[in-house]
C-alpha cells in the first residue's frame, strides 16, 4: 500500500505533465474533474469562437462551467470549459517558445525551465518541425518583422493529442484514482485540506488529503483561492485579441487548423500575430458567418477555402484589464475598457501585397476570448519557489493563476515546464 498521496484538481495539460512526472514514485495520485454528458446537442456557432471549437457539446460544456462556478460575464468571454471541453482538450499543440525577458517578468528566470523540455516527449508524444512556407516568408521578409515557425507537440500520428485520452490511459492502468466531481470549496484543517465536491446529481461530499495541487484552469482556481483566502476581488490577465481575415493567391491544402507561423514585430515586442489556415474549417462556419443556408454553396466554399487565412493579433497582458468580484454567491468577471488598443492593432495589421484583407471581417474580440487567461495570484506575492501558497503548506498551484505577465504568444509552455519542475522537486 502507498502511504503518501496527493490530490490534483483539474485534468488539463498542466495536470497531465505534472502527473506524468510523478507516477511510479510510490505515491497515490487522486485526480478530480467533472465529466458530464447532455443528450440535447444544439450546436451553436459563435463567430467569436476559435475555429478549433468544433467538438461536440462544446457550448453546453461552457454553460455548465459557468453554472457550477456561478460566473457572470460582463464584457468578457472565454472558451474555458469543463472536462471534455477544458481548454486543454482543444489546444492545437503549438509550442510557443518564451524569452528570458518574459520569464523575468514572471520571476521565473532563475529556474532553468527549458532544461525540463526533455520530460515532455516519450514514445507516444513527439515534437515536430512545422512545414515551411517560403511564399509568406518572402512577403514579411523585412527588418520590421520576424517570421517564427513554431514546433508542435503531437502524437505519433502527427496530430494534436487529446489530453483526456492520456488521462484515460493512466486511469485504466490504475496509475491514478479518478474522482468524478466539481470542487466547490477548499477548507484548511490542521493537517489536511477538506474539499467540498459536487457530483453530477448535485449531491455534495467531502474528500480530504494532506497534499493538494490546483490545476483547474485560471478561472476556477482563482475562485477557489478567493474563497480560501477570503478575498472579494482579484484581477485577471489576458492577451487582448484582434482578428482579421485575408485572401491570398497561395492555396493551403492541409486540413490542420493550427497556426502555420507567427509573426513578431521587431520594434514592438508586445504584439504577436498568428496566421491560421481556414481550409480545415467546416463549411457551416462560413455559411453561419454569412448568415446563409443551403448545401448548394458547398462546391464554391470548398473551392475558395484554401485561399482564406485568419490572422489573430495578440497583445501582451500589459494591455488587459479584467476584474473578478465576489458578489454574494456569484463571481462577476468584467472586462474593463482598455484605451487605444484598436489603434495599436490597426497600426500593426499585416496588409501586404498578395495578401488581401477581406472587408468587414476585422474585429477586436472581447478580453478572455484569447484563451490565455491567468495572473490572479502572482507568484511573487503569494507563493514560494515551488509554487506552494504562503501559509498553506502542501498546497501548490500549477495553472496560469500564478503568472504576473502573459507574453503575446501565450504561456502554456511556461506553465507546463514549471509543472514538470515542481513534480520533480516536490517533497511529500
Ligand atoms: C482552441 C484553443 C487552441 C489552443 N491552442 C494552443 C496551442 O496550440 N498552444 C498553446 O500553447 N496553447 C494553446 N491553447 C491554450 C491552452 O489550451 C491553455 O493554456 C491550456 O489548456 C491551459 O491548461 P490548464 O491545464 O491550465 O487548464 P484547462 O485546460 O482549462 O483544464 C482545467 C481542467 O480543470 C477542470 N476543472 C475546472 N474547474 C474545476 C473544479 N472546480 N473542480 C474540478 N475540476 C475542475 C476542467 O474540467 C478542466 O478539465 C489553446 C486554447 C484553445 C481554447
Amino acid at each position: 500500500m502507498k502511504d503518501k498521496s496527493i490530490t490534483i484538481i483539474g485534468s488539463g495539460i498542466n495536470a497531465f505533465f505534472f502527473i506524468k512526472n510523478l507516477v511510479d514514485n510510490n505515491i497515490k495520485i487522486n485526480l478530480i474533474d467533472f465529466t458530464f454528458s447532455k443528450k440535447n446537442n444544439n450546436k451553436k456557432f459563435d463567430n467569436q469562437s476559435s475555429p478549433k471549437i468544433q467538438i461536440e457539446n462544446f457550448d453546453e460544456n461552457i454553460d455548465k462551467f459557468k453554472e457550477l462556478n456561478c460566473l457572470i460575464y460582463n464584457n468578457f468571454n472565454t472558451q474555458s470549459g469543463l472536462a471534455i471541453g477544458g481548454l486543454s482538450n482543444v489546444w492545437g499543440g503549438t509550442i510557443y517558445k518564451f524569452t528570458s525577458d518574459e520569464l523575468k517578468k514572471n520571476n521565473l528566470h532563475d529556474l532553468n525551465l527549458y532544461s525540463y523540455i526533455k520530460y515532455i516527449t516519450d514514445e507516444n508524444l513527439k515534437i515536430i518541425e512545422p512545414e515551411k512556407k517560403p511564399f509568406f516568408e518572402n512577403l514579411f521578409n523585412n527588418n520590421s518583422y520576424t517570421v517564427n515557425y513554431n514546433e508542435r507537440l503531437v502524437s505519433n500520428f502527427e496530430v494534436p493529442f487529446n489530453v483526456k485520452e492520456k488521462f484515460r490511459e493512466l486511469i485504466n492502468k490504475k496509475k491514478i484514482n479518478f474522482i468524478d466531481g466539481f470542487v466547490d470549496r477548499i477548507n484548511k484543517n490542521e493537517k489536511k485540506y477538506d474539499l467540498l465536491i459536487k457530483d453530477k446529481n448535485g449531491k455534495k461530499f467531502i474528500f480530504s488529503d494532506k497534499n493538494l495541487v490546483l490545476a483547474a484552469g485560471s478561472i476556477s482556481t482563482a475562485r477557489l483561492l478567493m474563497n480560501l483566502l477570503n478575498k472579494n476581488t482579484a484581477k485577471l490577465l489576458s492577451t487582448p485579441l484582434y482578428r482579421e481575415v485575408f485572401f491570398s493567391t497561395n492555396r493551403h491544402k492541409n486540413n490542420n487548423l493550427s497556426a502555420i507561423f507567427s509573426i513578431t514585430n521587431n520594434n514592438f515586442k508586445d504584439i504577436a500575430s498568428h496566421i491560421f489556415p481556414l481550409n480545415g474549417l467546416n463549411n457551416k462556419f462560413f455559411l453561419n458567418y454569412l448568415k446563409l443556408k443551403g448545401n448548394f454553396l458547398n462546391p464554391f466554399i470548398n473551392f475558395i477555402k484554401p485561399n482564406f487565412y485568419g490572422v489573430y493579433h495578440y497583445l501582451s497582458s500589459d494591455y488587459s484589464n479584467i476584474t473578478i468580484e465576489q458578489k454574494n454567491e456569484n463571481i462577476l468577471i468584467t472586462g474593463n475598457k482598455t484605451e487605444n488598443i484598436k489603434q495599436i492593432f490597426k497600426r500593426n495589421s499585416l496588409n501586404r501585397y498578395k495578401f488581401f484583407k477581406i472587408p468587414f471581417t476585422s474585429k477586436e474580440l472581447l478580453q478572455g476570448n484569447d484563451n490565455h487567461i491567468g495572473g490572479s495570484f502572482p507568484l511573487k506575492n503569494y507563493f514560494n519557489k515551488l509554487n506552494e501558497l504562503n501559509n498553506f503548506k502542501n498546497l501548490h498551484v500549477i495553472d496560469g493563476t500564478y503568472l504576473n505577465y502573459i507574453p503575446p504568444l501565450g504561456y502554456t509552455l511556461i506553465t507546463i515546464l514549471n509543472a514538470i519542475r515542481i513534480a520533480k522537486n516536490i517533497s511529500l
